[in-house]
């Protein structure tokens, strides 16, 4: 099946006014790829203004709480996050789950909170490196993605399009290690069993994208890899100059 590349900016906690500029650049020449989707996720008080000012880029949060509202101090609802212009937003990402302790349990509701909202969701998963070196990489990270997925019943509808993963290899965000695209092909391809247990045909539909040092110079080799239908980029998000090459990468894969 031949799924869209999809090419998505995590800011982190990076980004203020004067960096809306920036926004507006990779907004442009992501415009002029027609055959990838990206988006951006910033942090919340960067989204409505983003969201405003740059209507061909979708703009997304990079947590959300699984309530609708109430006394959950410091946290954002998916109505909020809509409400501020975001389509989209990450749930999981490793920094919350290390960071923030978020179980799987934490994780799976907030993404059935976000899709029945009406939210595009992209669910991390990836393992540390002692899971990896003890030859655990595969089997935990399925078991993570069993336990963090939404439940069909859900939003059986907005699944396919509206729904992706993220295969993190924790040990390779940020540090400028790459899994190899053997260990990325391998761990793709289970995470799509897994898919497909879970939703039968519409598993096959869903973008699974590798995240972990992603750059103009390995991005090409990562998207080459069966079952990559894209990346969640960090670091290389943060400009233009190095986001947009990756994006290129993927309309040429
Ligand atoms: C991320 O934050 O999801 C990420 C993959 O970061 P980096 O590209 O900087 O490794």
């Amino acid at each position: 099946m031949t799924r869209r590349k999809y090419v998505v900016g995590n800011w982190k906690m990076h980004g203020v006014s004067s960096d809306l500029g920036e926004i507006h650049s990779i907004a442009a020449g992501s415009a002029s790829v027609s055959n990838v989707d990206t988006a951006l996720c910033l942090p919340a008080t960067l989204i409505e203004r983003a969201a405003r000012s740059v209507s061909i880029l979708p703009i997304g949060g990079q947590d959300v709480h699984w309530a609708d509202k109430g006394a959950h101090t410091g946290c954002i609802s998916a109505a909020m996050l809509l409400d501020a212009g975001a389509k989209l937003t990450i749930v999981g990402h490793s920094e919350r789950r290390e960071g923030q302790h978020e179980t799987n349990e934490d994780v799976r509701r907030k993404a059935e909170a976000a899709l029945a909202a009406g939210l595009g969701v992209i669910l991390c998963i990836g393992e540390s490196l002692g899971v990896r070196e003890a030859g655990q990489a595969v089997g935990t990270v399925q078991a993570q993605l069993d336990e963090s997925l939404p439940h069909a019943e859900v939003s059986a509808a907005a699944i396919p399009g509206q729904f992706a993963i993220a295969y993190e290899p924790i040990w390779a965000i940020g540090t400028g290690k790459v899994a190899s695209p053997a260990d990325i092909g391998e761990m793709h391809s289970a995470l799509r069993d897994r898919l497909v247990a879970a939703y039968g045909d519409a598993g096959n539909e869903i973008r699974i994208l590798y995240g972990g040092s992603v750059n103009a110079s390995n991005a090409a080799e990562i998207f080459a890899v069966d079952d990559v239908d894209g990346a969640l980029v960090g670091g290389a998000s943060l400009t233009a100059e190095k986001f947009l090459p990756i994006v290129q990468a993927a309309s040429a894969a």
